[in-house]
C-alpha cells in the first residue's frame, strides 16, 4: 500500500503521523511511504531520518494526498485537506467530528473511509489512541502546577517539594483516570502531599494498593471536595463523563476561598472544564486569574511536547496503521471490531451513530 504522511497544518501542532521507526517497519514489509517534506523537522525528525528509514520526500501536501492510498497524520483535517481527499483513500487520524458538522460534511462528500483516533476501542472498553495524550497531559499538569506555583509566575511562591524543615506544597487531584494517575505519579515522584478524589471505588482501590498511605484517596463528594480544595496550593481537574459536558466539581465560591497565588490546572477544559470559572487558554497565553487563583486550561497540552507526544501516540497507533496496510481497509475492519469502532464516514455515508446524534442528523 502507498502511505502518505502530510505536514500537519493546523496552528502550532508539530507532531506527526509516523516516526522514522514506523516508515522503517513499514517499507520492511513491502508498502511505500510518501512524506511531505519538513513534516518532522521542527520536533528534530529530519527529511533524512525518514528518507533513511525508506520514505520518498515530496515537495507538497498536494503530492501526498494525489498519490497515498492511506492518509496518516495527528489532527483532524483542515477544510484545504479535505478537499484533496479521494473515494478510495482511507483517512486515519483524530476526527473529533460531534461539534464539527462542517468537517463532517467535507468528509461525506469526499467519499473517503475516515477512522477517527479516539473512537478506537480496546478489548476492555478503553479508548487506547486516546491515552497516550492523557499521559502526557496527566505528567504536565503538574510541572504546569509547580511552574506557577512559583512567584514569578504569579503563583504563591511555593516549592512543590518543600525542604527539610518546610512542609511539600498540598496538591489535589479530582479524577482518578489515565490523567489523574499519571498526575499523581509526578505529584508523588516530587514529594507533594497529595489526595485524590473519584466515584469510582475500584480505581481509588488500586491507588491505595499502589501508594499506601503516601496518597489519601477520596470519594468525591461534594463537601470534602470543598474542604480539601480550600486547603490545596493547586488542583488538578481530570474529571471524565464519556460523552458529555464534565461536571463542574468546583463553584467559583469555592475559587474565592482559595489561597491567593493557588493554581487550578483544569485538564478536563476540552469537555468545558471542572471548574466553574474556566475557559479555554493556549500555549501562547496559558494563564489568567479569577479571585487572585491562577487558571491554566490549555486544551491541547501534548502539543508543547510535540516530540514525546508523536512517539506516545505512534506507539499507539502504528500496529492499526500496520493491519490496514497490510490487509486493506475492508478486511482490517472486518477482522478487528475496536478498529471498527473507530469507522466514523465510509464512501458517502455517516457510519458514527454518536456523530449523528451530536448533529441531529438521521441515522
Ligand atoms: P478517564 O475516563 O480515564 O478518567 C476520568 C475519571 O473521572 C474517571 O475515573 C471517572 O470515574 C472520574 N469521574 C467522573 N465523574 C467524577 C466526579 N464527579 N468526581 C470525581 N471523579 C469523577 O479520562 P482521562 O483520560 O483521564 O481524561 C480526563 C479529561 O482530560 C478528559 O476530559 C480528557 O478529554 C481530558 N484531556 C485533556 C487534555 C488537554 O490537553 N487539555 C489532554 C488529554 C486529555
Amino acid at each position: 500500500m502507498i502511505i502518505g504522511v502530510p505536514q500537519e497544518v493546523k496552528n502550532n501542532e508539530f507532531r506527526v503521523g509516523l516516526t522514522p521507526g514506523n516508515v522503517s517497519g513499514l517499507c520492511k514489509q513491502g508498502h511505500s511511504v510518501l512524506l511531505q517534506r519538513g513534516a518532522g523537522t521542527q520536533i528534530g525528525l529530519t527529511d533524512e531520518s525518514y528518507r533513511i528509514a525508506g520514505a520518498t520526500l515530496v515537495n507538497s501536501a498536494a503530492e501526498v494526498y494525489s498519490k497515498s492510498e492511506m492518509i496518516v497524520k495527528v489532527k483532524e483535517p483542515q477544510a484545504q485537506e479535505c478537499a484533496m481527499l479521494r473515494e478510495d483513500q482511507i483517512l486515519f487520524t483524530y476526527l473529533h467530528l460531534a461539534p464539527d458538522p462542517k468537517q463532517t460534511q467535507a468528509l461525506i462528500d469526499s467519499g473517503a473511509t475516515c477512522i477517527a483516533y479516539e473512537t478506537v476501542t480496546s478489548r476492555c472498553g478503553a479508548l487506547p489512541l486516546l491515552a497516550p495524550m492523557s499521559e502526557v497531559a496527566g505528567r504536565m499538569s503538574i510541572q504546569a502546577a509547580a511552574s506557577h506555583l512559583e512567584k514569578t509566575h504569579g503563583g504563591l511562591g511555593v516549592l512543590m517539594a518543600g525542604v527539610p524543615g518546610v512542609a511539600p506544597a498540598k496538591i489535589v487531584i479530582l479524577g482518578a483516570g489515565v490523567v489523574g494517575r499519571n498526575a499523581l505519579q509526578m505529584a508523588v515522584g516530587l514529594g507533594a502531599n497529595v489526595s485524590i478524589f473519584d466515584r469510582d471505588l475500584e480505581r481509588l482501590r488500586q491507588i491505595d494498593m499502589l501508594f499506601g498511605n503516601r496518597v489519601r484517596t477520596l470519594y468525591s463528594d461534594s463537601l470534602l471536595v470543598a474542604q480539601e480544595v480550600h486547603e490545596a496550593d493547586a488542583v488538578i481537574g481530570a474529571v471524565l463523563l464519556p460523552g458529555a459536558a464534565a461536571p463542574k466539581l468546583v463553584n467559583r465560591e469555592m475559587i474565592r476561598k482559595m489561597k491567593a497565588g493557588a493554581v487550578v490546572v483544569d485538564v478536563a477544559i476540552d469537555q468545558g472544564g471542572c471548574f466553574e470559572t474556566s475557559k479555554p487558554t493556549t500555549h501562547a497565553d496559558p494563564t489568567y486569574e479569577i479571585d487572585g487563583v491562577i487558571h491554566y486550561c490549555v486544551a491541547n497540552m501534548p502539543g508543547a511536547v510535540a516530540r514525546t507526544s508523536t512517539f506516545a501516540l505512534t506507539n499507539a497507533t502504528y500496529p492499526f496503521v500496520e493491519a490496514l496496510a497490510k490487509r486493506g481497509v475492508i478486511e482490517a475492519l472486518k477482522q478487528d471490531q475496536y478498529l471498527r469502532n473507530g469507522l466514523s464516514v465510509h464512501r458517502g455515508v455517516l457510519t458514527s451513530e454518536p456523530v449523528a446524534m451530536a448533529q441531529k442528523l438521521d441515522f
